[in-house]
């Protein structure tokens, strides 16, 4: 039976489809989501999200969850809401993502509650807790200007202090313009940008969005 080349050709093409099955592209989770954000259901921006830490794992969003996740934003609990439901979907990628917002929102007894009802397998839970989401309180730390208005790679700004820039004679007068910022990944008081074709850090309590 096995020498039948159709047989063979069968075989062959079963196991390439049962790989592919596991690496979800864009299409199987437009498919999959009705071509709906998969934790809030919203139906425009949709995007991949691949889920930390397991590089195979991908959800649909929309562009306000993914800035909440990737904590571009503050928490905004009234459309968490949204969670009450994707909590209890049956693909565990969204349920693992459930876990780690309800447990940015875990001060609040609704969250809480939510929290308290998901259950996982041993799997399961490690991968959710590998980011360590679940031990950090909900606060976001963003880069922001002098003004309180959040800072975003590419923003321009304009400096509203004459910077004095050491072993330099770099002419960063207060109303300079600095078109395409780079923040600065671990201090959320420094940005980074272009004065007369030199980088420079420049600390965000000396600028305005421009
Ligand atoms: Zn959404």
């Amino acid at each position: 039976m096995s020498e039948n080349p159709i047989h063979n050709f069968f075989i062959t093409f079963a196991k390439i489809h049962l790989q592919q099955a596991n690496m979800k592209n864009e299409k199987d989770l437009i498919a999959r989501s009705s071509n709906s954000c998969e934790l809030c259901k919203f139906t425009s921006n949709l995007t991949v999200y691949e889920v930390p830490t397991n590089n195979e794992e991908g959800i649909l969003i929309c562009a306000k969850c993914t800035a909440q996740l990737n904590k571009k934003e503050e928490l905004d609990s009234a459309h968490w809401a949204c969670l009450n439901e994707a909590m209890w979907s049956e693909i565990p990628a969204v349920q693992v993502v459930s876990w780690r917002l309800l447990n940015r929102l875990k001060d609040q007894s609704w969250a809480a509650d939510a929290l308290d009802m998901m259950y996982f397998d041993e799997d399961t839970m490690a991968w959710a807790k590998s980011t360590g989401d679940h031990e950090n309180d909900g606060s976001v730390e963003l880069h922001k200007d002098s003004n309180g208005m959040v800072l975003q790679d590419g923003d321009t700004v304009v400096l509203t202090k004459s910077l004095d820039v050491k072993g330099s004679t770099l002419n960063a007068k207060l109303g300079t313009v600095v078109k395409n910022i780079r923040l600065v990944a671990d201090n959320t008081e420094q940005i980074e940008g272009k004065i007369e074709g030199q980088t420079i850090v420049i600390l965000t309590k000396y600028l305005r969005k421009g």
